[in-house]
């Protein structure tokens, strides 16, 4: 009999075995893919770390969290700068003042502010109340038909009319030369890959892999005094009050013959044609160099196919609109009622979480579980 069976070895359900284990708890970890880490999971091809569900950047500006996650890893310097790509036309990512000088030859910041108020009030946004009102408020519709519009549409397969205005508001807006993708006072990618910082969480404690929960449940529902659930909150719940939407992610990867693909870690193609929405270049999240210290002769890259997620589907990204929202409160209503089994993660929770949310939210509750 275990204290705690924990459903999904990423990094919620990592971060919980490692805290429970070291409060004493006997833990269990079981997950249904033959490899730890969940969707951080990295694989080593070409001598190069490949995230293999897309890519991973860590940041933060939990102190706590950064402390935490330097005890399984040492992360190197990398700052995550995106180029977006509109039918062959480059641009700085975030909206910054890269971005507005080659949009419209704006050089102030006082020009670009004033061109962005021009579009703003021409489209006559008070109060934004969705994706679309939310972008042009913040950049102008000139950025949102060229940068925002089309990936957004490829991304989420509903139009920006129909998004919630959080999901822009993840995207800095800045008035400086600043490429940094985050507003985050700590950034990097662990060194030697995710699978292997999983690992170093998960030394010691029990694990099988290849097992699936669903296709024995009463079995462990007896094998321990309570569960830590990562999966989709609504598959626990056997999709009795209809399944949440989620988008799920088709990666094509490809060994390229060539040191340098696209010069930098993610492109993103924001015209509404091409298929893909990104491509990421694997190697730059770590400099491109091998653990000697050479250039690599070749490189990995990734194509990024967004779809709407079916059953069967990886399902990748909460689509956290009104109507999604309204049932998952219904599954967590039902979940509040499971007195012994805690559900957590990006699906569990059926929440947009960045992975230093995840961990964060990891080390509480596990604070709660052992001070009950
Ligand atoms: N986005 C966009 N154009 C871009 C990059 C992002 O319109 O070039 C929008 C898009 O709606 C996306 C959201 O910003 O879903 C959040 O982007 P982020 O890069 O945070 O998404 P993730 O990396 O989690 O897929």
């Amino acid at each position: 009999m275990y204290d705690y069976l924990i459903v999904g070895s990423g990094l919620y359900g990592s971060v919980c075995a490692r805290e429970l284990t070291d409060a004493g708890k006997k833990v269990l970890v079981i997950d249904k893919r033959d490899h730890i880490a969940g969707n951080v999971y990295t694989k080593k091809i070409e001598g190069i770390n490949v995230h293999i569900y897309g890519a991973h950047i860590f940041h933060t500006n939990n102190t706590k969290v950064w402390e935490y996650v330097q005890k399984f890893a040492t992360f190197n310097r990398f700052t995550n700068s995106p180029v977006a790509n509109y039918n062959g036309e480059l641009y700085s990512l975030p909206f910054n003042m890269y971005t507005f000088n080659k949009m419209w030859g704006v050089v102030t910041p006082e020009e670009a502010f004033a061109k962005i108020e021009e579009q703003k009030k021409a489209a006559g946004i008070t109060e934004p109340k969705n994706l679309e009102e939310q972008a042009i408020s913040l950049v102008g519709t000139d950025i949102y038909e060229k940068l925002i519009k089309g990936y957004t549409k490829k991304q989420w397969g509903r139009p920006c009319s129909q998004l919630p205005s959080f999901i822009i508001k993840r995207l800095p807006v800045r008035f400086t030369f600043d490429n940094n993708y985050f507003n985050a006072l700590y950034q990097g990618i662990p060194v030697g890959g995710y699978t292997k910082m999983v690992e170093k969480m998960l030394e010691g404690i029990e694990l099988k892999l290849s097992v699936n929960y669903f296709d024995n449940r009463e079995y462990w529902n007896t094998a321990a005094k309570k569960i830590i659930f990562t999966g989709p909150i609504d598959e626990f719940f056997s999709y009795e009050l209809g399944n949440l939407e989620y988008r799920s992610v088709r990666f094509q990867t490809e060994i390229l013959e060539k040191q340098n693909f696209q010069g930098n870690a993610a492109v993103n193609y924001t015209d509404a044609d091409t298929p893909w929405t990104r491509i990421i270049e694997h190697k730059w999240f770590e400099f491109g160099k091998d653990e000697h210290g050479n250039e690599l002769p070749k490189t990995v890259i990734s194509k990024e196919y967004s779809s709407e997620w079916k059953p069967g589907d990886e399902p990748y990204y909460p689509v956290n609109d009104e109507k999604n929202g309204k049932l998952y409160q219904q599954y967590l209503a039902k979940a509040l009622k499971e007195e012994n089994v805690i559900f957590g993660g990006r699906l569990g929770e059926y929440k947009y979480y960045d992975m230093d949310q995840v961990i964060a939210l990891a080390l509480q509750k596990v604070t709660e579980l052992v001070e009950q």
